[in-house]
């Protein structure tokens, strides 16, 4: 993998969830190859340890672990795990997340005669498929917090990193579980990063724009993999006119993290999004 720019980790332990993800793999693997031992967390088991493997094989320092970041018991096992594997955590990168399906209405905007035809609206989004949505972004971001962050107490050059989204400015269309979730993870983050000040230890966020991944790759494609309107939209929106890709959040993802470079910032949530926040669409 290229890096944009060369940093040194070594000694550090990085624990990143969601890393058997696309967006969260490429991050362990930058942070690997800048010499930290890097704990891959995910639901899929699978796919954490297949990602861990990638960086052992480029001579890198892994391991992949099976976490719930919704259940603190699951949490705290691999907290255990780790400890005795790569010792305690200095970064934190809390990438695990997502939208559902159950929690996305099928239309943009509403009409009455939606009631009576076989569409999905807001009145049909039920509340297990919200919370489960909420949870996973909010509650799944401050869980692993709680775990994993105590390390960090009393110790230097520690830092934690959230991914909130451009629906935490404003909401997008169909995905209001989301939207919330990612709005509570950058208010989130400001809180922490102020609770945590006098403790040396920040806490920043990386916003995304648009990038196609498993998470969001039924709202952007179709089966035959032609682009749905949304698509269209997007694009529209973004004046760069296209998605970005995954490595392109690795450059925000080392500045932050950087002690020399960043060490004085702290609550920010950093848009990476080819224009999408600053474009009023006129
Ligand atoms: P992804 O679906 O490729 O990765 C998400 C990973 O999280 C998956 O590997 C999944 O197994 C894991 N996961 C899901 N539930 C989990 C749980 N309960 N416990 C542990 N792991 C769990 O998606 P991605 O796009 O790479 O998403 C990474 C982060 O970036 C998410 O927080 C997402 O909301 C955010 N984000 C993505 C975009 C985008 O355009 N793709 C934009 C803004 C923000």
């Amino acid at each position: 993998m290229r890096l944009p720019f060369q940093m040194d980790l070594s000694g550090k332990a990085a624990v990143v969830t969601g890393a058997g993800g696309i967006l969260c793999s490429s991050m362990a693997q930058a942070l690997a190859e800048c010499g930290a031992s890097v704990a891959l967390l995910d639901l899929n088991r699978e796919t954490a340890e297949e990602q861990a493997e990638k960086i052992l094989a480029e001579g890198g320092k892994a391991k992949g672990y099976q976490a719930n970041v919704l259940e603190k018991d699951s949490l705290k096992e691999a907290h255990e795990k780790i400890l005795k594997d790569l010792g305690p955590c200095d970064i934190l990168i809390n990438g695990a997340g997502g939208n559902h399906p159950l929690a996305t209405t099928d239309k943009e905007y509403f009409s009455a005669e939606d009631l009576d035809e076989d569409v999905k609206t807001f009145f049909d989004l039920g509340q297990s498929g919200v919370e489960f949505v909420f949870n996973l972004n909010f509650i799944g971001t401050l869980l692993p917090t709680q775990e994993f962050s105590r390390d960090m107490v009393g110790r230097e050059g520690c830092s934690i990193l959230n991914i909130s989204s451009m629906n935490a400015y404003t909401p997008l269309t169909k995905i209001p579980a989301y939207s919330g979730a990612k709005a509570a993870v950058s208010n989130f983050t400001q809180w922490l990063a102020v609770h945590f000040a006098r403790e040396g230890i920040r806490v920043n966020a990386l916003a995304p724009g648009f990038f196609v991944t498993k998470q969001n790759e039924r709202l952007l494609y179709r089966e035959d993999g032609s682009p749905t309107e949304r698509t269209g939209k997007i694009l529209a929106a973004t004046p760069m006119q296209r998605f970005g890709r995954a490595e392109e959040l690795l450059g925000s993802m080392l500045f932050l993290l950087n002690e020399e470079a960043a060490g004085f910032i702290t609550g920010v949530v950093l848009p990476i999004d080819g224009g999408f926040s600053a474009y009023s669409g006129v």
